[in-house]
């Protein structure tokens, strides 16, 4: 039970257990990060008719060579009024309709006009510069998915298809707390031997830019009483509980004996990453509990790499992390190969992969001039300069 599994057998574990979270209708305005929880069909054609992409005269291609008379201005927005005949062109604005008769539009930068306002062609050959009625979308077609988050561009969708009120799944009550008689709150000064609690604080960042809704309990001291009280206090008003700290082997680390004094039953206790070892995932009542470790580095990677996707999942969302492939700049060497490793690096401008002074898991300072993290399998004990390596974007 205690033994450390690899990330993969954890990440399924914990995918596993997830499941999905109610549904809710909010106003498009507040949809930003939200996950779609039903299908969006179309209900017009995209374009919704034949339009022209360019500003220029609406023509009939076999006419090209022609003076052209110009018979009508279309702007966007006013239906053509008249057809376009043979020896004739419409001026024609970038999203007006297309005037029966044209196939084509030439553009304005092409045409000259002659002395007795006629048009005259004078490019070699012209694209059709048309977008057709329907070409993007069809009446019933689906255009956005159940499971979909949505970024700035499904805003979009949503908006041209008049949907307003998008079904979306709930966002999961994330409740935060931290243990350790050594924290102080963000706003002190730490005393001798005292330390800011910047877990918690990272935590809600993590959990909002995931979709959560993130609540902060506070500290609770390196005593039964007071971790079990604020648990108590967080799994009243939670659908994850995540406890920083407390977690690992010391003396003080009292955490996995009061989660499952809570009824907690604990999934694993143990994982074979680096950092991120005394990670704990269990569920009791519906509440899913992960304790992690009290180090910023250790709950930042084991946040991207477990609580993240499993997060986004409650919400139907199949997270996929951005991976950029490219050769590394330098050896990386570990002296133990049990744990995977994972270890912040920068892209250069040449297209490597630098690996950033790291001092291990308490390094904090080195995640901000991070733009991902890249890992040493287990067993593996070097990656090699030049070797391609996965970047995990952050
Ligand atoms: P622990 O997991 O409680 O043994 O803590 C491991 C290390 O992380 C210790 O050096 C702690 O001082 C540090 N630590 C614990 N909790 C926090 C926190 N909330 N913010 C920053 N560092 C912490
Ligand atoms: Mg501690």
């Amino acid at each position: 039970m205690s033994s450390m599994i690899p990330r993969e057998e954890a990440f399924s574990i914990v995918m596993g257990l997830a499941s999905l979270l109610r549904t809710e209708h909010i106003p498009l305005e507040q949809a930003l990060g939200r996950v779609l929880a039903e299908d969006v069909l179309s209900d017009i054609d995209m374009p919704p008719f034949d339009k022209s992409a360019m500003d220029g005269y609406a023509i009939r291609r076999e006419d090209i060579l022609r003076e052209l008379e110009i018979t009508e201005v279309i702007p966007a927005g006013t239906p053509p009024s008249k057809r376009v005949g043979p020896g004739e062109c419409a001026k024609i604005m970038t999203g007006a309709m297309i005037p029966e008769g044209a196939d084509c539009v030439i553009m304005r930068e092409y045409v000259e006009l002659t002395e007795d306002g006629r048009v005259r062609f004078t490019g070699n050959d012209t694209a059709t510069n048309i977008c057709y009625k329907a070409e993007d979308t069809s009446i019933g077609d689906v255009v956005l998915r159940r499971g979909e988050r949505i970024l700035p561009q499904q805003v979009a969708i949503l908006a041209s298809l008049g949907c307003m009120n998008p079904l979306v799944a709930r966002r999961p009550r994330v409740g935060i707390m931290a243990t350790g008689d050594e924290l102080v709150e963000p706003r002190e000064r730490p005393g001798v031997s005292q330390i800011r609690n910047s877990n918690s604080y990272q935590l809600q960042a993590q959990a909002a830019a995931a979709g959560a809704i993130p609540k902060y309990f506070g500290i609770a001291e390196d005593t039964e009483a007071a971790i079990d009280a604020t648990l108590k206090k967080v799994m009243a008003e939670s659908d994850v509980v995540l406890v920083s700290g407390g977690v690992s082997v010391g003396d003080y680390d009292l955490v996995p004996a009061i989660l499952r004094r809570n009824g907690v039953e604990m999934e694993f206790e143990s994982l074979a990453i680096k950092p991120g070892k005394p990670t704990h995932f269990g569920l009791a009542d519906g509440i899913y509990f992960f304790g992690l470790p009290g180090n910023p580095v250790s709950t930042f990677v084991i946040f991207e790499l477990l609580v993240k996707p499993f997060l986004l999942k409650l919400m139907g969302h199949d997270y996929r992390p951005a991976n950029i492939v490219m050769p590394l700049e330098q050896d990386i060497e570990k002296h133990r190969t049990k744990r995977e490793a994972w270890y912040p690096v920068v892209l250069t401008s040449d297209g490597c992969v630098r690996p950033i002074e790291y001092h291990g898991s308490a390094h904090a300072r080195a995640l901000p001039q991070a733009d991902g993290i890249i890992c040493v399998p287990r067993g593996t004990n070097k990656l090699a300069k030049g070797e391609m390596v996965h970047v995990r974007m952050i």
